[in-house]
């Protein structure tokens, strides 16, 4: 594969330009409340592409959406959180697995714009490790104020939220469910904005995007991107790197959910099977468990480049852009960039992964 693959279909300049400002105003059309600190950071990865060789990496900052240590689900949180406030919500109801970003994001939203709200968590991993069980994101929804509380791994979690809602409600609440990982046509939202933002950036930059690379777990984050670049004609090459599904399963997700965000859109016909890309090869022993590929990654890029990434979704994504970069996938492309969707909170329930000397598991 390289760039010669896909040839030509991109619009020209003035083209591009005119098709990011109707982008623009469609975006513009739905309520937003603004959360994140946006545009995030566009910036080269020099030290990290000299150590691998082949592409220019840059890395989009989503790290740095600066609501509660930042993440992905604060995009997808601006126009949640509107369609909430217009329903009339005064309770936010979501669920993730026991470390997750979404969760503590949705806290953090919740309690700028002064809505009570209630987590539920799964335990997917199963550790006993008081660290993964109260430190890094569950400390952090709790400092939020949010009400915690825990469900058993493989429970229907879809279902608890509702029976939670219905409790909720019996006592007068006006509860607005946000699915798990803020994933649905809403929230996705999120992420065609961010695709457009990153289109202006590059344009603004004169910089010729060849890749877009990021972890995939809801599937939010890459429909909405796949989304709004087919919203712009774009031919970036955009890649997902799994952390739970197989990629039959996470692809099938990611174009359905791209196909009903761009209907929001107006576009649903320009969002195509083949544009919706996972590798599924790096989630290891399954979701939040760490592989020895994610602790290489991380450690590498907290080392070469002062970043911090996260063990269970962009440390994984990381592996993956490393080792598909060492096999030659990239050759040919001169920009690729990583899309940093957060998640550093979690390190601080992962202390022993990393074999740091004296973090020994209890
Ligand atoms: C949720 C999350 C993802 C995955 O985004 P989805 O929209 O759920 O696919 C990636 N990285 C981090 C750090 C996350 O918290």
């Amino acid at each position: 594969m390289s760039r010669t693959d896909h040839p030509g279909a991109a619009p020209g300049q003035g083209e591009a330009a005119a098709r990011r400002a109707a982008l623009a105003e469609r975006i513009a059309a739905f309520p937003r409340v603004r959360l994140g600190h946006l545009p995030t950071p566009l910036e080269p990865m020099d030290r990290f592409s000299a150590h691998l060789g082949g592409p220019r990496f840059w890395v989009k900052r989503d790290d740095c959406t600066g609501l509660s240590s930042g993440g992905n689900k604060t995009r997808k949180l601006e126009f949640l959180m509107a369609e909430a406030l217009d329903q009339g919500a005064d309770t936010i109801i979501t669920q993730g697995a026991t470390q997750s970003n979404h969760a503590r994001q949705t806290a953090a939203a919740a309690a700028r714009i002064g809505l009570a709200c209630h987590i539920l968590l799964e335990d997917r991993t199963g550790s006993n490790d008081p660290q993964y069980r109260l430190n890094g994101n569950v400390l952090l929804d709790r400092l939020h104020g949010a009400t915690v509380s825990a469900r058993p791994g493989g429970a229907d979690m879809v279902a608890e939220m509702e029976a939670l809602a219905e409790s909720l409600r019996a006592k007068g609440a006006k509860p607005y469910v946000i699915p798990g990982g803020g994933s649905n046509p809403t929230g996705a939202l999120g992420y065609v904005n961010c695709a457009l933002e990153l289109a202006e950036q590059a344009a603004a930059m004169d910089l010729e995007i060849d890749a877009l690379v990021h972890a995939t777990g809801s599937s939010g984050t890459q429909a909405g991107l796949v989304a709004g670049l087919a919203a712009l004609g774009s031919d970036i090459h955009l890649l997902g790197i799994g952390v739970r599904a197989p990629q039959e399963r996470q692809e099938g997700m990611v174009f359905d959910l791209a196909r009903r965000t761009a209907a929001r859109l107006g576009c649903e016909e320009a969002v195509r099977r083949e544009d919706v890309r996972a590798n599924c090869d790096y989630v290891g022993a399954g979701y939040g468990l760490p592989t020895p590929g994610m602790v290489e990654a991380v450690k590498l890029l907290a080392r070469l480049e002062g970043l911090l990434f996260d063990p269970v979704y962009s440390g994984k994504g990381l592996d993956g852009l490393i080792d598909l970069t060492r096999k030659g996938v990239f050759d040919g492309f001169r920009n690729v960039v990583f899309l940093h969707t957060g998640g550093s909170a979690a390190l601080f329930g992962y202390p022993e992964t990393f074999d740091l000397p004296g973090y020994a598991a209890a």
